[in-house]
């Protein structure tokens, strides 16, 4: 049995029951009303203590205790590794600094730890299809898991969506649909064909259980980072969910009495796509002005978990800040260079985003920091090519390579 209790709305506090279906706040609709799983913590603490966890398997279903499913699988997501970067460190100009590397899940993003919650939520639900309308990591790490799964997939992508995603999508075995027309075009389409065909529909950002799966995240770093904690988390932000989910996730530890630390977070956008930093500064934001950044997974205009985005942030006493695409192009060289890691745009952006804090006096030069490299570099090629340009093209002889290494 899950340890689900209820689900409060983030906007109006009203409370409703676990459902199989249930997305966001009957009273305040899908726009404000996203809800928040709540557990009962009495029961969790009993039986999820740090010796209970010695002997659980090194995945996310570790902490099944805080996981919306009464029976989890046993798919292979999460427990991605922490590793010290101290020349990336001295780069930034910080004491110390650590990425958790997210780009090892199996579809080589963070969004595995939701999109398996939600594969999993589907087929206890009885579910046959399951459907999303998405371009990015959300589409793939749901085709990914279905496979895993055995559940048919659906996915609805624009026009413009990168080839490099399309081609995972179709590798997995999903029906890709290519709308011609925008995202918001393919996604009013996957709804009204999840209507009418009784299709599952993971609408990526507003279902409630989806950010529990992200919250795992917080509950590894809670565990990994346990008798060393970092000072700041630095996170990217496109809807929120990523963010809100580590938030909660090292909240939950907090509350069940297994650390007693708090770390501050980071929450970093680009400049061209920063609607959720300028609410957290009370700015006003013209969404159809903002021109838009080159890091495709958190390009959004509307994030749908904004007030959670804002509030998680808040609460741990952090900061939002800006970069700019210039600036993401250049951590992802420095992360492949000094880390030994490579970054999609998207994932480099909160390693641009320490620099930056730590060029403003947000964060302090002896901190310890902690960055989520939420995504692989593979994904986005084109991306990579531009930050890293070309190799050097010679004739197949030793003068020319002397040649090159003695200018
Ligand atoms: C989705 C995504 C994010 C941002 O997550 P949100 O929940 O949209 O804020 C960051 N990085 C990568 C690689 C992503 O795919
Ligand atoms: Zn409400």
């Amino acid at each position: 049995m899950s340890l689900v209790t209820d689900l409060v709305c983030v906007c109006c506090g009203r409370v409703s029951a676990d459902a199989p279906l249930r997305c966001t706040c009957e009273a305040c609709g899908p726009a404000r009303g996203i809800l928040d799983v709540r557990y009962d913590m009495a029961a969790a603490r009993k039986t999820m203590t740090w010796e209970a966890l010695a002997d659980r398997p090194l995945n996310h279903w570790r902490y099944r205790e805080l996981l919306p499913l009464d029976d989890c699988p046993d798919w292979p997501v999460g427990w991605s590794p922490i590793v010290e970067a101290p020349r990336l460190a001295g780069e930034l100009g910080v004491r110390r600094l650590r990425l958790k590397d997210e780009g090892r899940n199996g579809t080589a993003s963070f969004k595995d730890r939701a999109s398996s919650v939600g594969v999993a939520r589907a087929l206890a639900a009885g579910a046959t299809t399951i459907a999303c309308a998405s371009t990015g990591n959300a589409a793939t790490s749901l085709a990914g898991y279905a496979a895993v799964a055995g559940l048919p997939a659906v996915i609805f992508v624009p026009r413009t969506a990168p080839a490099p995603k399309i081609a995972q999508l179709l590798i997995y075995g999903a029906t890709v649909f290519r709308v011609q027309d925008s995202y918001a075009a393919a996604y009013d389409l996957c709804s009204q064909a999840c209507d009418s065909f009784g299709w599952y529909n993971r609408n990526c950002a507003i279902n409630p259980y989806l950010v529990e799966g992200k919250k795992t995240a917080g509950l590894e770093i809670a565990e990994q980072c346990r008798d060393d904690p970092p000072d700041w988390v630095a996170v990217s932000v496109g809807d929120g969910c990523t963010i809100a989910g580590i938030g909660k996730g090292l909240e939950q530890m907090r509350e069940l009495g297994l650390i007693g630390w708090r770390t501050r977070l980071l929450g970093v956008q680009a400049a061209g796509m920063a609607p959720v930093a300028k609410a957290f500064h009370g700015e006003a934001c013209e969404v159809n002005a903002l021109p838009g950044t080159l890091a495709d997974s958190i390009n959004v205009a509307v994030p749908r978990n904004l007030d959670k985005a804002v509030r998680a942030v808040r609460a741990s006493g952090g900061r939002y800040i800006e970069v700019s695409d210039q600036a993401i192009l250049a951590a992802m060289r420095d992360t492949g260079r000094l880390a030994g890691l490579f970054a999609e745009p998207a994932a480099a952006t909160a390693v641009a985003g320490v620099r930056c804090a730590v060029r403003h006096g947000i964060i302090a030069p002896d901190a310890s920091v902690l960055a989520m490299i939420t995504g692989n570099g593979l994904k986005d090629i084109d991306a990579a090519s531009r930050a890293a340009g070309a190799p050097v093209d010679i004739p197949p002889r030793l003068e020319e390579v002397r040649r090159y290494c003695e200018q």
